[in-house]
């Protein structure tokens, strides 16, 4: 007699998507010649960086952020390549429409990063390892791109999984396997944990992140951690909750109010506007994103609206960065004479803060608990007091 068991049914089921060094594959894809060749992108040197290396020049030390003058050194034989945006730009809008073929659910955290919710899809896909190679094929054929692909019950755990199986990988961490898949890898693999906080562990003697769960260490992870070390001992476990949020790119944010009585008192009206940047911004921040631009609208007392448009230098989550661009529209906007009964503030663009670092609050939470703790020494800091600072 034979027993043929269904796979396991997840409870909850991730796939990361990474490409694999995007800039320097988009040239091949390009020109074929390129192929296997010592590709780099980057700025001319003496003062160009390198942007994205190949993998046929890593051997040699190069990698990107690097300056292009030291790669040279690194490797003579460096063919450099000048950044090409509109080529990125359609290889990733081909592999939106792939991905949202696919999924039910995907966020594209960077131009070549993207997480998708399959939990739904297990009855069409049980075996997530075929699901991860269709996918792998699909972006392939669409692009010429190759992907690693990584299936896991979170984000945290999918990303730290892909990162450590590129280039071409294809990796499934099982539902239950996630803590002692994490245990060895050392303790920079967690999205939060910077290069600060990580030499004060390693000064304790901490190296994997299976050391954060060792009891050994309760009372100094305790001072360094606050109630921040709860959370990060979840994590440390694989125990991760964070959603794929889809098109977040498309959404804004907004606040208006209508007033009692209409008025073209512009001190008031600029109060009001700058209380709402305020709130939108501290949203913004505690969800890591951040805005490209806004949009200020005003009602006058003859029911007519009109709006101003304003673009950020960059995309901001910080409002008084923002708010000589909101300023500056409600100037445009106002007439001489006019009375107004309603004002409202967009911030519209929305993308993640930080593309290509790992996107939650959590982690910008973390990042800013590195901070205070790099200026003040290890006191107590928590994470919730620094996101109620905020
Ligand atoms: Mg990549």
């Amino acid at each position: 007699m034979t027993y043929h068991s269904a796979p396991q049914r997840w409870p909850r089921q991730i796939l990361f998507g990474d490409v694999d060094a995007m800039f320097a594959s988009a040239a091949v894809v390009k020109d074929p010649r390129l192929a296997g060749k010592p590709i780099a992108v980057g700025g001319p040197p003496p003062r160009g960086i390198i942007a994205a290396a190949s993998y046929a020049v890593r051997p040699f030390g190069v990698h990107s952020a690097m300056p292009t003058a030291k790669a040279l050194q690194l490797c003579p034989q460096l063919i450099l390549l000048p950044p090409d945006r509109p080529l990125y730009r359609r290889l990733h809008e081909t592999m939106q429409t792939v991905t949202s073929r696919l999924f039910p659910l995907t966020e594209w955290s960077s131009i070549d990063e993207f997480y998708a919710e399959t939990t739904d899809l297990q009855s069409l896909h049980p075996d997530a390892l075929t699901l991860g190679q269709l996918v792998k094929d699909e972006l392939y054929d669409a692009t010429g791109l190759c992907c690693t692909i990584a299936v896991a019950t979170g984000k945290t755990v999918a990303k730290i999984a892909a990162d450590n199986h590129k280039p071409d990988g294809l990796v499934v961490v099982k539902p239950g396997t996630e803590r002692s898949f994490l245990a060895p890898y050392p303790l920079r693999a967690l999205p939060g944990i910077g290069p600060k906080t990580a030499s004060k562990l390693v000064a304790l003697g901490l190296t994997t992140i299976s050391d954060l769960l060792d009891p050994r260490w309760d009372q100094p992870l305790h001072r360094l951690f606050g109630h921040g070390l709860v959370w990060l001992r979840e994590l440390a476990q694989g125990i991760d909750r964070e959603p794929v949020v889809a098109d977040r790119a498309s959404k804004s944010v907004s606040r208006e109010t209508t007033f009692e009585r209409d008025t073209h008192d512009r001190p008031f009206l600029e109060r009001t506007l700058r209380g709402f940047l305020r709130e939108l911004a501290h949203d913004l921040r505690q969800e890591g994103l951040a805005a490209g631009g806004c949009a200020v609208k005003l009602k006058d007392s003859r029911f007519t609206i009109t709006t101003k448009h304003g673009r950020f230098p960059h995309a901001l989550n910080y409002d008084p960065d923002m708010w000589p661009t909101v300023k500056h529209a409600l100037h445009e906007l106002m007439k001489p004479g006019a009375d107004y009964r309603l004002v409202g503030v967009a911030l519209t663009a929305l993308t993640q803060s930080a593309p290509g670092l790992f996107d939650n609050r959590r982690a910008k939470a973390i990042e800013a608990m590195d901070a205070l703790i790099a200026r003040h020494g290890s006191s107590v800091i928590g994470l919730g007091g620094v996101s109620q600072e905020e």
